[in-house]
């Protein structure tokens, strides 16, 4: 992102909180950039997590706008402990401070960006402003069906719900847990969220026509919901592309290991497991035999992972006795880099939307193991589209069983030796490639964006 040349258009992105949300949204920004936009990015700082803030750092100041916040009361909401929902709810309750903000903007704004989960409230304001507001959707177009069709179904949701006649049925097993619990505050934004879209002048989704085809024309012929705002589907969003100046050790391991040999476990930014399914995953890892390397998260918020060894998770002499094949860090690591890493074959993931995304622009098989949110939504289409396998009796993180290291262990192996899926998902890779490609469905609804920017 540079702040140089003369730009057209002056696009305010207002992304809300956590990695998974601010990543996706820098990599808009910057695509927005190279197609000559010129942007802002409005931020509330202190960030949650760590990481956030050294993404923030990275950034030029001058793109950056302080956003502060209205007053806000956590202990309002005593049934939810999740900071980054919290932080959504601070930011949704403060949108009325957007217009006066806006106003002292120079050039002027011309269209708005914001993050669904603080649609609700940031939508009638830039309507009562006639500013054009585009809402970015941090997830798959499954999920955005779901979460579209959310106002006019019964909650708590209780039984399956089939989207568009049948072209997308989300069985009761994948809907996200808080969407089953009336209280939770969590469903009351969703529900919200949901509602207001049709006032935006359009949706983006980091998705692609080849991965979701039928459920994106459905959206676009008016079938999901009567009257809903232009999907733009645009994905995958290019991945950062400049090596950090100080390559991780993570890195450098990998670089020593043998071509398509290495099994990649990470479950993103704020999943963390149970030292017991810990332990088991780590048996699973060692006994499958195969090269594998695994970031292990025992907190949601990095900023509070414990200071626990690696040995006392683990077990005195894991790792050595795993290291001539196995690497396990604590830290963050650079995912862009390592999807496309000649040594990595497969990546045992919790399907977050910019992982999926980011494995399907390498072309890199996922073994799904979806640990809440909305993750199982969006692990059905790995599937469905060739990019992999997921064991569907594996349990996710509000559920008690906990998956035994022999059952990993044997499906580590049989998805690593699993050439067939290999070529699928190289090919679902070339059809991520070609949609961003001059003419490809992506790079056609980018200049159907740029148009109404
Ligand atoms: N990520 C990373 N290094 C890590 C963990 C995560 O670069 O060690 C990035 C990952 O590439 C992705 C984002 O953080 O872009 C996580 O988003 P995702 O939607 O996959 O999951 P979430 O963290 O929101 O559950
Ligand atoms: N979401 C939504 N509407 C909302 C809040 C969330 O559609 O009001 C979606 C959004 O795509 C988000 C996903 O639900 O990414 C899952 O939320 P989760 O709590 O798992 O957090 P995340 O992984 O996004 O940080």
């Amino acid at each position: 992102m540079s702040s140089g040349e003369t730009k057209l258009s002056q696009v305010l992105l207002i992304p809300s909180s956590g990695m998974g949300h601010l990543n996706p949204f820098v990599r808009l920004a910057n695509a927005l950039s190279d197609r000559s936009i010129s942007i802002s990015l409005l931020t509330v700082r202190p960030t949650i997590t760590a990481a956030e803030s050294r993404l923030l750092s990275s950034l030029p100041s001058s793109l950056l706008i302080d956003f502060p916040l209205a007053p806000f009361d956590p202990s309002l909401f005593p049934e939810s402990s999740d900071p980054v929902t919290l932080r959504w709810e601070a930011i949704r309750r403060s949108a009325h401070l957007l217009p006066s903000l806006v106003s002292t903007l120079s050039p002027p704004v011309s269209s708005i960006i914001i993050d669904i989960t603080i649609a609700s409230t940031f939508l009638p304001v830039s309507v009562a402003s006639n500013i054009p507001c585009f809402v970015f959707f941090i997830s798959f177009a499954s999920m955005l069906a779901l979460c579209s069709v959310s106002p006019f179904v019964p909650h708590p949701i209780c039984t399956d719900v089939k989207i568009a006649g049948g072209v997308l049925n989300i069985p009761y097993s994948s809907i996200p847990p808080p969407l089953r619990d009336p209280n939770h505050l969590f469903a009351t934004q969703f529900i919200e969220n949901g509602r207001a879209l049709t006032l935006a002048n359009g949706v983006i989704v980091n998705t692609f026509l080849a991965l979701e085809p039928e459920l994106l024309a459905a959206f676009n012929a008016g079938e999901v919901v009567p009257g809903f705002p232009p999907v733009i589907a645009l994905g995958p969003l290019p991945l950062e592309k400049k090596l950090p100046s100080s390559p991780s050790p993570a890195l450098r391991w990998l670089d020593e290991q043998p071509e398509k040999s290495v099994i990649y476990v990470n479950f993103g930014s704020r999943s963390a497991m149970s030292i017991e399914q810990i332990r088991e995953l780590g048996a699973g890892l060692e006994m499958s035999g195969c090269r594998f390397f695994w970031v292990v998260k025992t907190a949601k918020v990095d900023r509070e992972e414990r200071a626990v060894q690696i040995e006392e998770l683990l077990g005195e002499g894991y790792v050595k006795r795993v290291e001539e094949r196995g690497l396990v860090v604590r830290e963050w690591v650079e995912q862009d880099f390592i999807l496309v890493h000649r040594a990595v074959a497969g990546f045992l993931s919790h399907c977050g939307l910019n992982s999926v995304m980011e494995a399907a622009a390498a072309g890199l098989r996922i073994l799904a193991w979806p640990r809440g949110g909305d993750q199982r939504v969006i692990a059905a289409s790995v599937p469905s589209s060739g990019l992999g396998i997921w064991p569907e009796n594996w349990a996710w993180e509000a559920e008690e069983r906990v998956v035994a290291a022999e059952e990993i262990a044997v499906k580590v192996r049989e998805f690593m030796a699993d050439e067939k899926l290999a070529e699928t998902a190289a090919k679902l890779g070339a059809a991520a490639t070609a949609a961003v490609q001059e003419g490809g469905s992506s790079d056609q609804s980018w200049r159907y964006l740029i148009t109404k920017l």
